[in-house]
């Protein structure tokens, strides 16, 4: 058990949260070494039955050392900007198994891909093909290439995450990839391996993977027969959690149905998984400030904040609230879990049954996705600290800021 309670007390692993607390202080993100593991393996023995590779999704957490417990595992990065190849190569990541999406990738960024020698861009337009097979040339190598196909499914997930919808900015659509591989497929600088797609994030069901696969199978085989052929499909990542009630995709259902479909295609399957991998691996530790009450609604003011996780403000996210210390039923009230941020939309949480006290300790729930990677420093808050904890060790791996980093590269006026 990762996060669990032992004697009405909240650990992690062996580690206490209280502990934690009082040893690093709050907000702080505390994460869990053996269930960004399980998940993985949970997900690659699934696949086992095909080639295959996982390319983490680096953009739902991309601490180093949640990395390079990944990269331990044998992890391929999925990444989006130079920033994060960045990151990855720093963490030990090997930039053979680095794929780069995105639909905006800079010169800068694609000479740095192309210098370290990532496995695949996923190419996202014609002027991306362009310019890559521009830089390619100029630098004297050769871009491997997939193209992202937008496959026009609608993924049933919030309009913010869903990607593979005609409409969206992502990809483009079946034809115009086919006349994009034919003009990669003559380019010398550009050498053809792969087809991508990625619909959306937070799916709980298997149909619109299943929609999408049945979509891109007739422009594999149609590049097979045009003497294009792949060595890759990457069907992008995606899977859900739960956060509530949601259901969870199970790999083991989503690897029979690609197998299925995929027949006697020779093809390694490639997956993009952010949040399936880490968002369940990570709680947000955080202390209650103040309790108040306005007009009969409780309200628990914490010491994170919208700035420290932001899903419940910008998506309407509901993510659990647990008392550290567990609680006796009788006190219960329901509360507002609210930051100090002078917005109104700065909440954690809305309308929970709590038994609380000022000062006392609260986690929420799978925040090891798109938890911390999306805080800010609105309101000159230093961002938290980020904790692993692997069995009984506690490790800082990101220091909380400080005041003065709130202004690090900043300057006043000449005099
Ligand atoms: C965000 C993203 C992912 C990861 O999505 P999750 O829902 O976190 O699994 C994968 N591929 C691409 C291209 C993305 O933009």
């Amino acid at each position: 058990m990762t996060f669990h309670y032992h004697d009405g007390h909240l650990y992690a692993e062996q580690v206490p949260l209280e502990q934690i607390a009082s040893d690093h202080g709050t907000p702080t993100f505390v994460y869990s070494r053996s269930s960004i593991e399980t998940a993985w393996d949970c997900l690659d023995d699934a696949f086992s039955l095909r080639p295959h590779q996982i390319c983490y999704a680096v953009k739902a957490n991309s601490n180093l050392a949640v990395l390079d417990v990944l990269a331990r595992r044998g992890a391929g990065f999925d990444i989006v900007s130079g920033g994060e190849l960045a990151r990855v190569l720093e963490a030990g990541g090997d930039p053979v198994r680095v794929i780069f999406s995105g639909v905006g990738k800079q010169v800068w960024e694609i000479d740095q891909a192309l210098g370290a020698g990532i496995g695949c861009f996923n190419v996202e337009s014609r002027s991306e093909l362009d310019k890559l097979a521009d830089r390619a040339g100029a630098l004297g190598t050769t871009a491997p290439i997939s193209i992202r196909v937008n496959p026009d499914v609608d993924p049933g997930t919030h309009p913010y995450i869903s990607t593979g919808l005609k409409e969206n900015k992502f990809g483009v659509n079946a034809e115009e990839a086919l006349a994009l591989y034919r003009l990669a497929a003559d380019h010398p600088a550009l050498s053809v391996i792969g087809l991508d797609c990625h619909i959306g994030s937070q799916i709980s069901d298997i149909q619109p993977f299943e929609d999408a696969l049945l979509r891109l199978l007739p422009l594999v085989d149609q590049l097979q027969r045009e003497q294009i052929p792949l060595t890759h499909l990457d069907l992008g990542g995606g899977l859900g959690v739960t956060y509530q009630n949601e259901a969870v995709l199970d790999p083991v259902a989503y690897a029979a149905m690609v197998d299925k479909h995929l027949g006697k295609r020779a093809l390694t399957i490639m997956l993009e998984p952010g949040r399936s991998l880490v968002a369940d691996a990570g709680i947000l530790l955080t202390r209650v400030v103040t309790l108040k009450e306005n007009v009969g609604r409780h309200f628990a003011v914490t010491d994170a904040a919208m700035n420290d996780l932001i899903r419940p403000a910008l998506y309407q996210a509901w993510q659990s609230v647990l008392p550290v210390r567990e609680s006796t039923p009788s006190e219960r009230a329901r509360f507002d879990v609210v930051g100090p941020i002078c917005e109104t939309g700065d909440f954690l949480a809305k309308d929970r049954e709590l038994s609380l006290v000022e000062s006392d300790l609260l986690s929420i729930g799978s925040s090891g996705a798109y938890g911390f990677v999306m805080s800010s420093n609105y309101n000159s808050r230093p961002r938290a600290a980020e904790i692993l904890v692997d069995r009984d060790q506690v490790i800082v791996v990101r220091e909380r800021e400080s005041l003065s980093d709130l202004w690090r590269g900043e300057s006043t006026l000449p005099s």
